[in-house]
């Protein structure tokens, strides 16, 4: 589903009426900066609120200016994001020529620029600059979970809007009500997307998340049964999986390209916006392929850091990953504290070595051997 409206974001009340304030006051500033963790709607907020300042209705959902912003096919309203590790200075010098041209369609022009902590130093220089002296009709909207890697100066200038995790219980019920889902599975998703929203819709909505903790889950379970074949195998198994829903996803992507010429009239507009499309969509694509690993990670850690809640304390209901308890329980009684803190640490490894251009299969190939040494 596709938010569009603010109805559709859950839990940030607080972000949402200040936003809903700044509207109302009709004193809308020309910077937002948008702080909070990862996954918990900063970047669906900044579209809702980009459809607010432009729909004739306040950002209804239902119009298509409301849905051109939804689908990112919206002439005035621009979404930047690092490309590779960092936001350019090619990409803010983008931002400025196009910010002092007039807009096609919109009251105002707007900005949404994600992780904006990863700016190069030349580029939060030249933002800055323009954050100083800011074209007219234009609103930026920075987004980040890192608000220490935000220079001062940048933060300084922009309404600062924060974002916070949810809780549990009330994810639980959220769940329940949007999709008539039992407690206990409700419950299940929530503890493991660990407070992240975006992630518990997800995994209630695609059987991709559920079935690739599954797997990863199945190849841990068999860690110290299995010969080298067989690890390589299992290593060999999560990429294809990885690597079906990127096919999968290209598909979508060509759909939704092919769909702009019905929905964008102006022909001036067509061919900018088809590139501005296919620029989001191979972020999609990365975004997506380091998603998946950190998944495959993030499972990992939350087994062997239950099975350290067990071999120290047996408090059941610390644990991440209760569907699985007897399991767990079992293989406390053979491990120890140092085991699984070795486990952790060989987990924590990946993930760094993971942010560099290698060899993703080769580095949980080697993952995987080292963990059923330490194990
Ligand atoms: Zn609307």
């Amino acid at each position: 589903m596709v938010a569009t409206c603010w109805e559709d974001i859950f839990g940030q009340i607080e972000a949402i009426s200040k936003l809903k304030r700044f509207i109302s006051s009709g004193n809308l500033g020309h910077a937002y900066l948008f702080a909070g963790p990862q996954g918990v709607g900063k970047y669906t907020t900044a579209k809702v609120f980009a459809s607010a300042v432009n729909c004739a209705d306040g950002g209804c959902g239902k119009c298509l200016c409301c849905d051109k912003i939804a689908r990112e096919i919206h002439p005035d309203v621009f979404q930047f994001a690092p490309e590779g590790n960092f936001i350019t200075i090619e990409q803010i010098r983008e931002i400025k020529r196009e910010a002092n041209l007039k807009p096609f369609e919109a009251n105002f022009k707007v900005y949404i620029i994600d992780e904006v902590e990863k700016m190069t130093m030349e580029a939060a220089n030249a933002l800055l600059k323009i954050l100083e002296e800011p074209p007219s009709g234009v609103i930026f909207i920075l987004i980040t979970s890192n608000l220490e890697g935000v220079i001062s100066t940048i933060v300084s200038r922009c309404y600062q809007v924060y974002f916070r995790l949810i809780a549990t219980n009330l994810m639980v019920s959220e769940i329940m009500r949007r999709y008539e889902t039992d407690e206990n599975k409700a419950k299940l998703v929530a503890k493991i997307s660990g407070g992240i929203f975006g992630n518990a819709i997800e995994m209630v909505n695609s059987q991709r998340r559920v079935k690739r903790r599954e797997s990863v889950l199945s190849l841990v379970e068999k860690l110290n049964n299995s010969d080298a074949l067989e690890l390589a195998d299992g290593a060999n198994q999560l990429i294809a999986e990885i690597k079906d829903f990127l096919d999968e996803l290209k598909l979508k992507q060509e759909a939704e390209l092919a769909e702009v010429e019905k929905i964008v009239v102006d022909r001036a507009c067509v061919s900018r916006i088809k590139k501005r499309l296919v620029e989001k969509h191979k972020r999609e694509r990365n975004k997506e392929e380091l998603g998946a690993l950190k998944d495959i990670l993030d499972v990992l850690s939350s087994w062997y850091r239950d099975v350290l809640v067990l071999t120290e304390c047996s408090k059941e209901n610390l644990l991440v990953n209760v569907d699985y308890v007897e399991k767990l329980k079992n293989l406390s009684k053979s491990f120890s504290l140092q085991k699984a803190q070795s486990a952790l640490e060989i987990i924590q490894e990946t993930r760094r070595i993971l942010r560099f251009n290698v060899n993703k299969q080769l580095v949980l190939e080697v993952m995987l051997f080292g963990l059923e040494e330490v194990t």
